[in-house]
């Protein structure tokens, strides 16, 4: 049952330099909720939150907001998010040096998967540089 893939090392999590999540919202019906859950993660959580992308940009397929985090904070948020996505569907993926493959192959998914455009982004580049976190949240997740 030897596959050639066996030969192969994993890959290590020093690969990862951070995590996106992306939050998509319908811009005439969910955009509320969208507000809501983006105050409840800055009251939260330590990230880094992008600016509101009402019309589609890049691979996403819906209007979204970013919310980039540092390795420590994934076991925190992303539960969280699992608890309180409120119907949402939420992409988080890891930023490696392979963007497609970040998006296409290795992220996961809260609530209803959506499509993606992954042609639109490299198989190699440079690892995106952690972005300094512009919350300072005061609650407990
Ligand atoms: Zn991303």
């Amino acid at each position: 049952m030897a596959a050639s893939s066996d030969i192969t090392q994993p890959r290590p999590l020093a690969e990862i330099a951070s995590y996106h999540a992306h939050v998509y919202y319908d811009p005439a019906s969910t955009r509320s909720v969208a507000e809501r859950l983006r105050e409840r993660i800055a009251e939260r959580f330590v990230v880094r939150l992008g600016r509101w992308h009402d019309v589609k940009v890049g691979p996403h397929d819906q209007a979204m907001y970013q919310v980039a985090f540092a390795r420590d904070v994934f076991a925190t948020l992303v539960p969280w998010l699992m608890l309180n996505h409120d119907g949402l569907s939420i992409l988080i993926h890891p930023n490696t040096a392979n963007a497609r493959r970040d998006h296409l192959a290795d992220a996961v998914w809260i609530g209803t998967p959506l499509a993606l455009h992954g042609d639109v982004l490299p198989e190699q580049g440079d690892v995106e540089m952690e972005l300094a976190p512009n919350t300072t949240p005061h609650l407990a997740p």
